[in-house]
């Protein structure tokens, strides 16, 4: 976290650009003098610059989303994704970092050369699930992320505002692979004062503020014994037992679970052949709560099951725990401005009372709302089938999708705006933001 010292100077230069800046903007830019009209202020009309930018850009904002869906790319491998993500940031006009800190990842920065400004960050992602393709939209929030670029850049170097930076932030491997866990301990966020993305999901379920949990992986090993499984099968350990003896303590474990815990995982090697007693299981499990404060005690749980089924069948256990992904935290500030843009679009958003009953799942955004503020949201793209499934594969490629993808980029190009220009913008966020990680250091204490 940056010093308040800092954050006051970030503050005061900015207040102090957008006063004279918009001004001066107003009276000699030929783009915005034209864009007005006597019931639009300022803001709006930036926010309508930026908006227009979009849908100026809409056909190869589509076809650039079209490219990845057509060529779907697992967890850091997505080479493809990179290569068109990053071309079409560089021919309009972002300075492009290629490979930055990661092999498929990239920063795109729009400086408008105010070295007190605050810097602003749009995330892409863009990785794919094995089989299904893009069953989780990743190619929509690729868009999404230029798109909302494009469109505040235009709406910057309309005034010819200096804010500071806009940056978008390409962040491979969302699906377990935790890139931006990555990108966080690389420093790639070191500079940045406030993250913002947005996620596509079933239905017109506009969820704001999606109540994403804290997940971890846990990796089990069970080893026992081969022997001919006729021949001499009392010579054996089954290590294939243990492992569906974990599965079953888990499953009969879950009904004392909090309903708002999850777990759930697949037996990923039951052994080489049946005729031999299996003498190596392996389990892959994802533990998920609500905070990262109610994780351990799940783990605690989890670890005993483990321990049981290898007492029970004689298999000697191993495990361990990787890919932790942490619950997100939606800075409410932020979330305010994101409310008010969207409904400004026309978009009907879940209330907050909505959003807390709506189900969700973990993402490695998570991480990045506990470095610097931020939000999550989810948008519909009005697909009757669920994330992670074929039917919402074929959902994220239609023309359909595009409406409400467009609308999103806009919604955070206008919002990132709000951060750049509304009257004590960073103050607001800033202090949301200490409250917040107070809070989620409390509830280790009280746990
Ligand atoms: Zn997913
Ligand atoms: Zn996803």
């Amino acid at each position: 976290m940056k010093k308040a010292t800092g954050w006051l100077c970030h503050r005061i230069s900015a207040k102090l650009f957008y006063r004279v800046t918009t001004k001066r903007s107003l009276s000699t830019n030929p783009i915005l003098q034209s864009q007005f009209s006597s019931n639009m202020t300022d803001m709006e009309n930036m926010k309508k610059t930026a908006a227009n930018a979009i849908d100026a850009a809409s056909k190869d904002l589509h076809e650039l989303s079209m490219d990845i869906w057509n060529n779907p790319e697992l967890n850091f491998e997505e080479h493809h994704a990179h290569k068109v993500l990053t071309n079409f940031l560089d021919k309009t006009g972002f300075q492009v970092q290629r490979h930055y800190k990661l092999d498929t990842a990239f920063r795109a920065t729009y400086d408008t050369g105010n070295t007190d400004g605050f810097n602003v960050c749009l995330i892409s992602e863009y990785d794919a699930l094995p089989d299904i393709g893009h069953a989780c939209g990743h190619n929509l929030i690729a868009e999404v992320g230029v798109g909302a670029g494009l469109g505040a850049k235009a709406a910057l170097e309309a005034g010819g505002h200096k804010v500071g930076k806009l940056i978008v932030l390409g962040t491979p491997a969302e699906e377990g692979g935790g890139g931006k866990i990555n990108l966080i301990e690389a420093g790639a966020f070191k500079d940045i004062d406030v993250a913002m993305m947005a996620h596509p999901t079933d239905r017109q379920n506009n969820i704001p503020t999606p109540k994403q949990m804290a997940m971890i992986q846990m990796d089990i090993t069970y080893t026992g014994k081969a022997s001919h499984a006729a021949y001499a099968p009392w010579e054996g350990i089954n290590a294939l037992d243990a492992a569906v003896m974990f599965y079953q303590n888990m499953s009969v474990m879950r009904q004392q679970l909090k309903p708002t815990w999850r777990t759930h995982g697949i037996i990923s090697n039951g052994g080489a052949k049946p005729n031999i007693i299996s003498e190596k299981s392996e389990l892959v499990y994802y533990l998920r709560t609500p905070s990262n404060a109610e994780l351990p005690a799940l783990q605690e749980k989890a670890i005993q099951c483990a321990k049981g089924a290898a007492q029970a069948t004689g298999c000697n256990v191993e495990y361990s725990f990787s890919q932790h992904y942490a619950n997100v935290i939606h800075n409410a500030t932020l979330i305010d401005y994101y409310r008010k843009n969207a409904e400004s679009l026309g978009m009907k958003l879940f209330t907050p009372e909505q959003c807390d009953k709506a189900s969700a799942g973990s993402t490695d955004m998570g991480n990045v709302t506990h470095v610097v503020p931020g939000f999550h949201p989810k948008f519909g793209i009005g697909s009757e089938a669920t994330t992670h499934s074929r039917g919402f594969t074929v959902t994220t490629g239609t023309p359909e999708a595009q409406i409400p993808t467009l609308t999103q980029a806009k919604v955070l190009a206008m919002t990132a705006l709000d951060v750049f220009f509304q009257d004590g913008a960073m103050d607001k966020i800033q202090a949301d933001f200490k409250k917040d990680i107070e809070k989620e250091e409390m509830m280790k204490v009280k746990l």
